[in-house]
């Protein structure tokens, strides 16, 4: 089979689908890769490693996708891409699959689409493709730095011969993948932490990283809830939003640094910090809404701006933070991408979607020209 590695054309994002490593084990396993010239460029790849892989580099989109049966993306296919995609080939990346528009022009097409942000994450198995731990990692330690380089004080204690520096007061809405690598980074800079989030089982997390864990009140009722979502959020009460909205505004309003992540798959993200608090922090503090991309957890954030309020604090609605370090990103999410794809291969080595396999099942959004997906 050839694998087609496409440059990403959406803007702002700087990852590549295959790195030399992943590209060398496809080959390894009898495929051929086709890399777009500069593909890997903007995180760190130089066409000359692909080819040092055994790639064979392609001037354009036009070339690299013509005659490819996979092709890996980090984004969904524009529609201008999926012209030039041959008709009937397997497409993996991460497709945003509720708020896809495109979703029938891949079906037009044939494509068989996988979503990869649809993997059954309990699934053990599942656990080395899955791009949205990998790359919420990454997110969850960048985000830390990104808001410490707007803060205009220090985050650890300091004890000087000018006097003491007081450690930075952080709190971290949201305690999934993205939450708990902000608290560790956060703790390992010297700040204060405090972090919640509507799954009762993150308390343990949250403390076992050395941060303080800020108490909900939730009937027995949620608590209930909460253990049936498997692991994921759930849609709380107007009593627990309310008891919510008071220990929010009392942890913020104190805090120096606040980072949000506080998602809920298929749907907008709610929000958690109101504009009335925002006004309350001190000038100088900081917050950075990881959940932007998705409707964003605080009131007042914009997609790809610095809001500065009238209070002198600063509200970051960074998008795409994994591409602020898309070596690294590239790196863990390519080995993501090769982990499923290997099972799209039978034991003789032939390629065989097999729609019975549990993770091909949940990732397949288009396929032999239908959309399979169900919106939520
Ligand atoms: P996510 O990115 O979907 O959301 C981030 C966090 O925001 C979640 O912890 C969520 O509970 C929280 N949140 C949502 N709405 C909230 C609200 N109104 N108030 C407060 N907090 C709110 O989360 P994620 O990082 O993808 O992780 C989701 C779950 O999946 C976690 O339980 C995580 O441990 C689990 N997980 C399991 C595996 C596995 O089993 N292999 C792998 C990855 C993640």
């Amino acid at each position: 089979m050839q694998i087609g590695i496409p440059a990403e054309i959406v803007a702002g994002e700087t990852r590549v689908a295959a790195t030399p490593e992943t590209v060398k084990k496809f080959i390894a396993a009898g495929n051929t890769v086709v890399v777009q010239a500069g593909a890997g460029v903007k995180a760190s790849v130089p066409d000359a490693d692909y080819v040092a892989a055994g790639a064979t580099i392609a001037a354009d989109a036009a070339a690299t996708l013509a005659g490819s049966d996979i092709v890996l993306k980090v984004r969904s296919p524009q529609p201008e891409e999926v012209a030039l995609i041959k008709e009937g080939a397997t497409v993996v990346g991460m497709f945003d699959p509720y708020r896809n528009p495109n979703l029938d022009i891949y079906a037009g097409r044939k494509l068989n689409s996988f979503a990869m942000e649809l993997l059954p994450r309990t699934l053990s198995r599942a656990q080395n493709m899955d791009v949205l731990s990998s790359q919420a990692n990454l997110a969850g330690y960048k985000s830390v730095l990104l808001a410490a380089c707007e803060y205009q004080r220090m985050f650890p204690m300091l004890m000087t011969a000018a006097g003491t520096v007081k450690p930075a007061r952080v709190v971290i809405m949201g305690v999934g993948v993205a939450g708990l690598q902000a608290i560790a980074t956060a703790k390992r800079l010297g700040a204060v932490v405090e972090a919640t989030d509507l799954r009762p089982t993150a308390k343990e997390q949250v403390e076992s990283l050395g941060g303080k864990w800020l108490d909900v009140p939730m009937s027995d009722e949620e608590k209930a809830k909460a253990l049936g979502t498997g692991g994921y959020a759930w849609i709380p009460s107007e009593q627990y939003v309310k008891d919510q909205a008071v220990i929010v505004d009392k942890a913020v309003s104190n805090a120096d640094i606040v980072i949000t992540t506080a998602l809920i798959p298929g749907r907008n993200a709610p929000r958690l910090i109101k504009a009335e608090t925002v006004a309350k922090m001190r000038a100088g503090s900081v917050i950075l809404d990881m959940a932007v991309e998705s409707g964003g957890n605080v009131e007042g954030s914009v997609c790809g701006e610095t809001v500065n309020t009238a209070n002198g604090v600063k509200i970051l609605g960074i998008p795409n933070i994994p591409g602020t370090v898309a070596a690294e990103a590239s790196a863990l999410y390519a080995r993501n991408l090769l982990n499923f794809v290997v099972t799209l291969f039978d034991q003789s080595g032939a390629f065989a979607i097999n729609r019975d396999d549990e993770i091909q099942k949940a990732l397949l959004v288009t396929f032999g020209g239908d959309v399979l997906l169900q919106k939520k």
